[in-house]
């Protein structure tokens, strides 16, 4: 009985003294933010702590996974929904000093929740407001920013051509972060190939908060962030793509079947079928 009253006693002060020390550490970690970011765009606007009432709302918005939106699943100790590049840099150069996570959060579409829970002590950098798409259809090219959708990609390259596409996955609200960086496979890999084999130029904020481009970042890093996964390298803040082309017109249709016999037989009378 007495041992266990003792040992009850040291869970509880440990659990105590870890509170208190990555309590301790917010204060300093939002003074060190607010340092490192531009005067003109104060930080501060863009920070949400628990107490703050938009705080559910904030962290639940680009939370894809319902299985991560438990109450039981540990939550950042801030959101930072970044507006200008020196909140990244910021985040970043903070997070190093005061030993705390950062999650990178896009369009919040990782099957495992990884951009925005973990098990150690965190913040998640919500990247939602990088969503511009800059077409050039002389250039055949387009600058996208990571917060962008892919819907948002398609809709944008379809207001200024009906001949020009790109090939990229099939679900309109996965984020342009995640997607770009690990690869993008799509309806047009068969003819175009991946999303990456058409990325030509990116720019990422490094572990040092140095904004890269392609030229400046080296192509070891870039081949790194189209396919490997941008999580490992820094923060991808915009992808230049290559435009292909595409028919004016396209016909898409549906065939539901549950008998394997009657799909074979379908299948040998549709060339693209298999
Ligand atoms: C419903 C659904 C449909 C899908 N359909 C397809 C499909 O058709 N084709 C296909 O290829 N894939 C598909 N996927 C997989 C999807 O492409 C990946 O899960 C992708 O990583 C999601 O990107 P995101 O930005 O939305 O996710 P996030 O959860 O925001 O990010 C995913 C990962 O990338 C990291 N990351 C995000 N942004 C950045 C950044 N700016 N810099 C560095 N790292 C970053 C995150 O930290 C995390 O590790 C689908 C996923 C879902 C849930």
């Amino acid at each position: 009985m007495r041992i266990s009253r003792v040992s009850l006693f040291a869970v509880l002060l440990l659990l105590a003294v870890s509170l208190a020390s990555s309590d301790s550490v917010l204060e300093p970690f939002l003074k060190c933010l607010d340092k490192h970011s531009e005067p003109s765009y104060p930080v501060s606007a863009v920070v949400y702590t628990p107490t703050n009432s938009s705080y559910p709302s904030v962290l639940q918005a680009y939370i894809r996974n319902l299985r991560f939106n438990e109450s039981f699943t540990p939550k950042p100790k801030l959101i930072i929904t970044a507006l200008h590049k020196s909140h990244i840099q910021a985040a970043i150069i903070c997070a190093k000093r005061y030993g705390l996570q950062m999650k990178i959060r896009s369009g919040g579409h990782d099957y495992e929740g990884v951009s925005y829970w973990s098990d150690s002590p965190f913040f998640i950098l919500d990247m939602f407001n990088f969503r511009s798409i800059n077409v050039s259809i002389e250039d055949e090219t387009a600058w996208v920013q990571v917060g962008a959708t892919l819907g948002e990609v398609y809709y944008r390259i379809a207001e200024k051509s009906n001949t020009h596409g790109f090939p990229a996955g099939v679900c309109p609200t996965v984020g342009v972060g995640g997607h770009f960086s690990g690869g993008g496979y799509g309806n047009m890999m068969r003819k175009y190939g991946l999303s990456v084999d058409n990325i030509v130029d990116a720019q990422i904020i490094d572990v040092n908060g140095r904004l890269l481009n392609r030229e400046t970042m080296g192509e070891d890093l870039f081949w790194a962030i189209t396919g490997g996964g941008g999580v490992s390298f820094g923060v991808v803040f915009a992808y230049k793509i290559k435009l292909v082309a595409v028919p004016a017109t396209v016909t898409v249709f549906n065939v539901a079947r549950t008998h394997a016999a009657k799909r074979n037989r379908y299948c040998l009378s549709v060339a693209t079928c298999c």
